[in-house]
């Protein structure tokens, strides 16, 4: 059993709230860890560290701080490893997901690498005579990040690294329930060279986001999680003045058009649908069925894949499936099939009798896939975020896309057609913020950006490409004119135009 602190300015802290909460491995159902929860004063320590360390970290020429994030990006690299390990154990997906978790992460690293170029500014000159006009941006100031416990790496590496390359101080408060991975990464960005005070560490629950939300201190938050929460968060956080950008949760479609490649779109709904039991903010969980014919080539299809996913303890060699994340989840989750048995959808396969040996007390549960789902339903309604997917049938593309479009959520979507006039309608017209054309996860690279529309998204800036630099940034506009000694135009009380 292990202990994990805080880290502010860059000390370990228990801090002193004398608070902590449990940490599992989902595998086994065992407590591996105890992880301290913040209150308002470890979170005022890790404000007022922030804060001292603005002024140096934010006038050093970006150039240095892009060695620190070269650097920061090797050792990243050189610990791939044990952070694998320590998010296969307190999250539950298999080690490779986990390395795919760190690379997706360490490429918005990459991106920050190139700070000095994406804070380039714009010059005019003479916009009038003998006047110039530039733009610059600068930091916002010490900005915080709140984390879901999905991605453990790539997450919090969406925001600290590009927020302090762009000259800003920084406050991570991860998920509770894989702490470990996080906690890692920021020391290896004071090993990089990230300064005491210019990346801090706070864990905790509500208390310490609370705390964070309401600081008088904090000028910019990113977040990450569930609806109802970012709904929170946002709120709270813009009443208090700050900047904010907050991820919500999904439904994502994927809509197959009677076209389509039936044994490559069943490969995508597999991955897409099951990938980390689920748990991702763009797992496929809905699959919309152009015609009948569609839903049963599609079903016929997947049933037997789906029978034979190779579930077991993330650490194992061979599997590709994991235990869902906690106990809750899995009671969640099972409460939801149950309500979708009885609702009257067709439940093709059944996951919910799954026990493996010797891991009897894991969080584990087979796939399960509903046919003939309806928009009513909780199973299509609710967010299920584990290995569940539902078959929607439609009676057109038309349907379809009214289907995507009423959706509470924003997240991402799919289309899976051979027929580009189809592709580039469906790219158009989806009330969607991420859309893939035959991929089913359309995680945009790091150098484009993330994030959804709708209730998936509250704010307007997404994660990581310009759009992450544009939030982590100000713009200043100057006009400067240096006139020649002597040389005198008067005064004018008019509106100064460039005539
Ligand atoms: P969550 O909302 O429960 O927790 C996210 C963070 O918020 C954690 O750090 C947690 O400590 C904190 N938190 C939880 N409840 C809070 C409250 N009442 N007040 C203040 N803070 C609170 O989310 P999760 O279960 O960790 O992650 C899964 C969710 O995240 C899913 O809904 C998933 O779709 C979503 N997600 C979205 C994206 C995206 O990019 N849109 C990416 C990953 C995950």
């Amino acid at each position: 059993m292990y202990t994990l602190n805080h880290r502010i300015n860059g000390e370990a802290t228990a801090g002193t709230s004398g608070r902590t909460g449990p940490v599992f491995n989902p595998a086994t159902g065992e407590q591996v860890a105890t992880v301290a929860l913040a209150n308002k004063a470890d979170v005022d320590a890790a404000v007022a560290a922030a804060q001292a360390a603005l002024p140096a970290w934010s006038a050093m020429p970006p150039l240095r701080r892009a060695r620190v994030m070269f650097r920061f990006n090797e050792l990243i690299l050189k610990n791939e490893e044990q952070l694998a390990e320590m998010i296969t154990t307190e999250h539950g997906k298999t080690i490779e997901d986990a390395k795919g978790d760190i690379l997706r992460g360490r490429e918005v690293v990459e991106f920050a690498c190139g700070i000095p170029h994406l804070l380039r500014g714009d010059f005019t000159e003479d916009v009038g005579t003998g006047v110039d006009a530039y733009t610059i941006r600068q930091p916002v100031g010490v900005c915080a990040g709140i984390t879901p416990f999905n991605f453990p790496a790539m997450i919090p590496l969406w925001m600290f690294p590009l927020s302090i390359a762009c000259g800003n101080t920084f406050i991570l408060k991860p998920s509770e329930r894989a702490p470990s991975c996080p906690a890692r990464l920021v020391e290896l960005a004071h090993e990089a060279g990230v300064p005491e005070g210019v990346i801090n560490l706070v864990n905790g629950d509500k208390e310490a986001v609370d705390a964070i939300l309401t600081h008088d201190g904090v000028d910019a938050v990113s977040f990450v999680g569930s609806t109802p929460v970012a709904s929170y968060i946002y709120s709270t956080a813009a009443e208090h003045g700050k900047r904010v950008q907050a991820l919500g949760g999904a439904k994502n479609h994927m809509v197959v058009m009677p076209d389509a490649d039936m044994d490559q779109a069943t490969d995508a709904l597999i991955s897409a649908g099951y990938g980390s039991a689920g748990q991702r903010c763009m797992a496929v969980s809905v699959a919309v069925a152009v015609g009948d014919e569609t839903g049963d080539a599609l079903v016929s299809r997947l049933k037997p894949k789906i029978e034979e996913l190779k579930i077991g303890p993330g650490h194992a060699d061979d599997i590709e499936m994991g235990p869902v994340v906690t106990k809750q989840a899995h009671e969640r989750i099972l409460n939801l099939i149950d309500k979708g048995v009885d609702e009257g959808a067709t439940l093709v396969v059944d996951g919910r009798g799954l026990k493996l040996q010797g891991y009897e007390n894991g969080y584990f549960m087979g796939g399960s896939l509903f046919d003939n789902v309806t928009e009513d339903m909780a199973v299509y309604k609710e967010e299920v975020f584990g290995p569940v997917l539902v078959v929607v049938r439609a009676d057109d593309y038309e349907t379809a896309v009214d289907m995507v479009n009423r959706n509470e959520y924003g997240n991402g979507t799919a289309i899976f057609t051979k027929d580009g006039d189809a592709a580039r309608d469906f790219a158009e017209r989806i009330q969607i913020g991420m859309v893939g054309i035959n991929v089913p996860i359309p995680v945009p690279v790091a150098y484009h950006s993330f994030g959804g529309w709708k209730r998936s998204l509250f704010g307007d800036m997404h994660m990581h490409g310009m759009e992450g630099v544009r939030f982590y940034t100000r713009q200043k506009a100057v006009t400067s004119r240096w006139p020649k000694s002597g040389v005198r135009e008067g005064h004018s009380l008019t509106m100064p135009t460039m005539q």
